[in-house]
């Protein structure tokens, strides 16, 4: 804004909100370059079911290693993507791209039973978004069932209707639809209820407290028993230990995602972990 005024008149920013949107606007003509070359990956989070250890699915996260700025992190790329509308080419990408890479994963016979992709709220406005969806799965061929989409909660409270609609034309395409970051944003439990969403994600910032603080126990296995009321399967996000597993398995959470099974990994060091990985069954204690 201070732009139109002329570039003199820029000095009304303080200088670390100049060199704020300065950083902002290298950022996001950096991105548009990087979109244009096709230069952001996806790397795969693996998702197992909490107590036998078996491979329930990955979640496609998108990295950004740029050749002059180095790697940026997806919370300030995403961020600047959302402001100036770069997202919904992001998510473009991403949808094909997961989906080309189930597809190879199929041909080649490994064993990843579903993808998810993180479509943001913009994307839950766009009334193409299911034909977009249904096009990837027709030009990839892979079954429905085996893509997710993921949205934040934040996504339903800006569009309700429009959102609700869209989920539900994805839904009956056979796509699965998770609701994301469960926790953080308002009046959850009717967007839960509401929301034609068969999976729920707990966002990781209830994982710090789970071993030592009895509140977040309270509520964490609170939504475990709403979510699986209602039909969905319950995805815990971050779990780093051994111990947080057990408490989860104890709670009768049904998947797990975390560092204490794996970063996110390219495809071929995703194949590798596979090869290695050996699911170790737990009982609840
Ligand atoms: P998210 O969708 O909730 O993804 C989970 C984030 O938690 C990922 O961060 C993942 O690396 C991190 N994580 C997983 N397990 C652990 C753990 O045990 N400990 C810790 N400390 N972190 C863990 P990442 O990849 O940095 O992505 C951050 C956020 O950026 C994502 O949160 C998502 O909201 C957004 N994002 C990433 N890729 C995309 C994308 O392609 N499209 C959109 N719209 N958003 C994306
Ligand atoms: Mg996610
Ligand atoms: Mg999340
Ligand atoms: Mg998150």
């Amino acid at each position: 804004q201070a732009k139109a005024h002329g570039g003199a008149n820029y000095c009304f920013f303080s200088p670390k909100m100049n060199q704020q949107a300065t950083d902002r606007l290298i950022l996001a003509a950096a991105l548009r370059d990087a979109i244009a070359h096709d230069r952001l990956r996806l790397v795969y989070q693996p998702q197992v079911h909490a107590r036998t250890g078996k491979m329930y699915g990955v979640e496609a996260l998108s990295r950004w290693n740029d050749p002059t700025l180095g790697f940026i992190s997806p919370a300030r790329f995403i961020a600047v993507a959302e402001e100036t509308g770069q997202i919904e080419a992001i998510g473009k990408w991403s949808m094909r791209a997961a989906c080309r890479q189930m597809a190879e994963w199929i041909r080649d016979g490994i064993d990843v039973p579903t993808v998810s992709v993180n479509l943001s709220p913009l994307h839950f406005r766009d009334e193409k978004l299911p034909e977009f969806v249904a096009e990837v799965l027709e030009e990839t061929g892979i079954p429905p069932a085996r893509l997710m989409v993921e949205i934040t909660e934040s996504t339903m409270i800006d569009n309700y209707d429009r959102t609700i609609k869209a989920a539900q034309a994805l839904r009956e395409l056979g796509v699965g639809m998770s609701m994301d970051d469960f926790g953080t944003g308002f009046s959850s439990l009717s967007n839960l209820a509401g929301l034609p969403v068969n999976e729920v994600k707990i966002d990781r910032s209830f994982m710090n407290g789970l071993e030592t603080v009895d509140k977040v126990r309270s509520v964490v296995t609170a939504v475990i028993r709403i979510g699986q009321s209602l039909g969905m399967t319950v995805v815990a996000e971050g779990v780093e230990h051994e111990e947080q597993r057990q408490i989860l398995v104890n709670m009768d959470c049904d998947v797990l995602q975390g560092y204490m099974f794996s970063k996110p990994l390219a495809s071929d060091d995703l194949i590798t972990w596979l090869a290695g990985y050996t699911p170790k069954e737990i009982a609840p204690a």
